[in-house]
């Protein structure tokens, strides 16, 4: 039996266009430049767990996470590699950074120095300062970063592993002058802090950074979205092609699959769905899929999105429900009940990614992929595909 036979919706994620696309990131790098491969956000909605099969073939150096309970997670799953915390921990969760050998950011004192209690003297607990540059999210002021450097000089139970920050500015927009400037402001910060900790990396650069700032790398970079086959913005397209001049390519790791589970023809004239906000012209064949919004896939698609059946676009029909989402497939020929359905992803000469979902609901990428329900079933795929 086919092993999707018994599923009416589940992901499908592409270890080759997984490995291409990190593959991408470590050409573009120093060989002796660390990769971090940010997996937050249930790495941004694939599935942390098959992620971390993957993250060991792939030889990334470093894991990203936003949480203790994403770390714990990807523990269990078996990586034993440095996870770096992207997030804030709870103070009583702090014991745990030490239980899971983890390192984390920090950003203010009290943290450093409960963490300066808990850590080993003989392991202490590698922290990374997060300066701030101009984001203004997490970092630390630059009028309170002597009192950290101090604090660091008698630390025993941490060490200064790493000295960061993170750019506002760099994906929306090929104008890199504000990131220059936090960049420039970053070296002004972190020269002095690195002559006191030698040992301490440097990382700034996201995916966009990679793509078009070669000056942002220093001794490791973290790259999410790039890594899943998404390009952080049309402008980072841009701006990479005129920088690198030759042609990179990314590829969609994600597909996101379902059946038809009703098929019928309702009459012309008939509404469709909750509030009778759609009402077909015509006869129409009609399927309804197992899929709504408590998914992922956003509610407000409703009347606007399409599905690929049988390699041909069908478009949504009435709103997008909790658990349900009915679509036209009348000008679909040979149309049948479960059928494979595509709701990102390709088939045929036809592919709708997360940046076309996102762009009809006015949000990122990086949105419609994280909300993909970690519930939904997900396998990872090797090899040539057939559809
Ligand atoms: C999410 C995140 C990244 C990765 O950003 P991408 O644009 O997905 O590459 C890097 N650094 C920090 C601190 C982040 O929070």
């Amino acid at each position: 039996m086919h092993p999707y036979e018994t599923l009416l919706s589940w992901i499908e994620l592409d270890a080759d266009a997984l490995s291409h696309n990190l593959q991408t990131f470590r050409s573009l790098i120093p060989a002796q430049t660390k990769l971090q491969w940010v997996v937050k956000a249930n790495a941004y909605g694939h599935g942390l767990e098959p992620m971390i099969g993957l993250a060991q073939e792939n030889e990334v150096d470093v894991l990203g996470v936003h949480s203790i309970e994403e770390a714990a997670r990807a523990r269990a799953a078996g990586w034993t590699g440095p996870i770096h915390l992207l997030g804030p921990t709870a103070r009583a969760n702090l014991d745990r950074i030490r239980s899971l050998s983890l390192e984390t950011i920090v950003f203010d004192l009290d943290t450093l120095a409960a963490l300066d209690q808990i850590g080993d003297h003989e392991r202490p607990i590698g922290v990374h300062f997060k300066l701030e540059t101009g984001t203004h999210r997490q970092g630390i002021l630059a009028e309170d970063l002597p009192e950290f450097a101090r604090f660091m000089e008698h630390a025993r139970g941490v060490r200064l592993a790493g000295i960061s920050m993170h750019f506002a500015n760099i994906e929306d927009t090929t104008d890199h002058r504000f990131a220059r400037a936090q960049l420039a402001r970053f070296q002004e910060l972190s020269d002095p802090l690195r002559k006191r900790f030698p040992e301490a990396i440097r990382h700034t650069a996201c995916t966009a950074a990679v793509l078009t700032m070669p000056e942002t790398y220093f001794e490791m970079v973290r790259v999410g979205i790039g890594s899943y086959g998404y390009w952080p913005s049309r402008e980072t397209l841009v701006a990479c092609r005129d920088r690198i001049g030759r042609p990179i390519s990314l590829l969609p790791v994600l597909s996101w699959k379902a059946r038809i589970g009703q098929l019928r023809t309702i009459p012309g004239g008939s509404y469709v769905g909750y509030g009778c906000s759609d009402r077909v012209g015509r006869a129409t064949r009609m399927a309804v899929l197992p899929v709504g919004y408590s998914d992922g896939y956003d509610r407000g698609l409703s009347r606007l999105g399409h599905v690929l059946v049988r390699g041909r676009r069908a478009p949504i029909l009435g709103r997008v429900c909790m658990n349900i989402l009915m679509i036209d497939v009348t000008d679909v020929p040979d149309v049948a009940r479960e059928d494979e359905v595509i709701l990102l992803g390709a088939q045929g000469d036809e592919s709708i990614q997360a940046t076309d979902l996102a762009e009809q609901i006015q949000t990122i990428s990086y949105e419609v992929l994280a909300r993909i329900s970690p519930t939904l079933p997900r396998f990872v795929i090797r090899g040539p595909q057939t559809a």
